[in-house]
């Protein structure tokens, strides 16, 4: 099948795009990133926007920058340039580690991102990574520009806190202390398929014990975020078997795993009791 028909924008600038999303929005105008996500769902006409506004002509949403303990990400960077050393430290080494995982190489030369995290598939690795680092959202409308914890940025499948003329101009994550150790797993059934679940895990060692835990879990609720009770079992604890097992288990009960025809609640939280006791031995 083949798209509704629509008007298509190229705004040069940021000013531009903004003024003509706060028009368009209205009358189901939307942005167009890598139309890895938009354009299939518009080829099957689950999506028929009347105005898409095309970003990838604005020059400076293409900046991918490290400064000051911030890793700055505008909306037209691409999964694909995180798999480099363009990025240096436990933050980079995640990202590159995490981005392999994304689908298949031609979709992670064009998708970006922002367009993931806009999108806010509960599978999606970024979310996640957003989840994970407490990353911020930066997010430009004429009433001015706004920044978003993560925390509060994701609602449900799908859905966020973004209002339909706000343009997600960049997001941001923390450089990571270069001794913080990371770990991320993911399941899925076929190799770039959107997984069923996955765990990230980051942490620091003071002397011979955890500190500074993070354990974000993707894809087995409706969006992807830190779980505390986890956190909570590894805070200061030697990263052993035992402590990971404990870290674990308490992952797998505090989620509400979403159902569907492939996958049971049971199944994912079984699953993400294995992925996080994974990421954490992948961490030590
Ligand atoms: C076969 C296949 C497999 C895939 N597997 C995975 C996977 O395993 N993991 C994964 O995470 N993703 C996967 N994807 C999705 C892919 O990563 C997309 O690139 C991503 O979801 C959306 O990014 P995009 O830049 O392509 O956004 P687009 O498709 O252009 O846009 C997606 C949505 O976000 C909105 N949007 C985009 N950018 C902005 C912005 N800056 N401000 C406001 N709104 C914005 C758009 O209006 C649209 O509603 C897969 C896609 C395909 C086709």
């Amino acid at each position: 099948m083949k798209p509704a028909s629509f008007a298509y924008h190229a705004p040069k600038s940021v000013d531009e795009a903004v003024s003509l999303l706060d028009e368009l929005a209205p009358q189901d105008g939307r942005i167009l990133a890598g139309g890895q996500s938009l354009v299939a769902t518009m080829a099957f006409r689950m999506a028929r926007p009347s105005h898409l506004i095309d970003i990838n002509g604005i020059e400076e949403l293409a900046k991918l920058s490290a400064d000051h303990g911030v890793v700055r990400i505008g909306a037209c960077v691409r999964h694909c340039a995180f798999d480099s050393d363009a990025l240096t430290g436990a933050t980079g080494a995640l990202l590159r580690k995490v981005v392999r995982n994304i689908a298949h190489l031609p979709i992670r030369t064009r998708g970006t991102f922002c367009g993931s995290v806009a999108n806010a598939d509960p599978a999606s690795e970024w979310c996640c990574v957003m989840a994970a680092l407490d990353g911020v959202a930066v997010l430009r409308s004429p009433r001015g520009t706004r920044r978003v914890p993560a925390a509060e940025l994701y609602q449900g499948v799908m859905a966020t806190s973004m209002a339909e003329d706000e343009l997600l101009i960049a997001a941001e994550l923390p450089m990571l202390a270069d001794d913080t150790r990371t770990g991320f797993i993911e399941f899925s059934r076929r190799q770039g398929d959107f997984a069923i679940a996955m765990a990230l895990v980051t942490y620091r060692l003071e002397g011979t014990v955890i500190v500074e835990p993070r354990v974000a879990i993707g894809g087995a609720e409706t969006y992807p975020r830190r779980i505390s009770e986890s956190e909570t079992v590894l805070q200061g604890r030697a990263p052993c078997e035992a402590t990971f097992v404990a870290a674990a288990e308490a992952a797998a009960v505090a989620i509400d795993p979403m159902e569907d025809i492939n996958n049971t609640a049971r199944y994912r939280r079984n699953l993400v009791r294995d992925l996080t006791q994974k990421a954490l031995e992948l961490a030590a």
